[in-house]
């Protein structure tokens, strides 16, 4: 069960198109997993579109307005078709993972999938303009070496579930860490873990021969 949400404030932002726009897209990947956000979202949009109507008293539904919106209408259906044709899932290993509605058109920019240390399994992928997110596979006991953040790491969980000594991540959380966090993720489910994860710097590894690994830390995870 998803118990990790973006923060209010952030949903605020994300809605209203002022949010960064990797939050915006690994935010917007929750909401399409998440019912509770999806209703949260629903709510805000609301409240937002009465602001701006009571902002803006002279809004009236002329012809020409009408039209526009049948246009929008039309483009929208478009593109959901052409998402339909887009790859849906990922894979490793002749195991398919469905990926969420928000990612799936990152689906096909995703590079092969590498092995490093300790069952963990990493492929990039380039996001354009907001630089690079990883898809990271852990198998199950696979673990991510202690390690703090320099920067904000958010993480998707795709599918299974870890654990980071203090608290269990489900499939559909969102987690935000940052310098003020310290953890080493560990795949405790039976079938692994898949997470998505954005970092804007490097992660920082803290304890044993992976602190060994920093000054390449750029090469994974970033
Ligand atoms: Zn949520």
């Amino acid at each position: 069960m998803i118990k990790y949400h973006p923060e209010h404030e952030q949903l605020v932002k994300f809605v209203s198109g002022e949010a960064d726009p990797a939050w915006s897209l690994v935010m917007s990947a929750h909401v399409d997993m998440c019912p509770f956000c999806q209703k949260e979202v629903e709510a805000i949009s609301e409240e937002l579109s009465h602001e701006h109507l009571s902002n803006d008293a002279h809004v009236t539904m002329d012809s020409s307005l009408n039209l526009m919106m049948n246009d929008i209408m039309d483009l929208s259906t478009a593109s959901e078709e052409k998402e339909q044709s887009q790859t849906s899932y990922l894979e490793l290993e002749g195991r398919r993972f469905e990926l969420p509605r928000a990612l799936r058109r990152f689906a096909s920019k995703t590079d092969s999938w590498s092995r490093l240390v300790g069952k963990l399994w990493q492929a990039p992928v380039d996001l354009g303009e907001m630089g690079k997110g990883h898809f990271i596979f852990m198998e199950p006991g696979g673990s991510v070496p202690e390690h703090t953040h320099r920067g904000n790491e958010l993480t998707l969980v795709i599918n299974g579930e870890f654990q980071d000594g203090q608290r269990c991540y489900d499939t559909g959380d969102f987690i935000l860490m940052d310098s003020s966090n310290t953890h080493t993720p560990v795949a405790t489910h039976e079938d692994g873990c898949l997470v998505f994860s954005y970092v804007d710097e490097p992660l920082y590894f803290t304890s044993g021969l992976a602190r060994l690994l920093n000054p390449f830390s750029h090469l994974f995870f970033k």
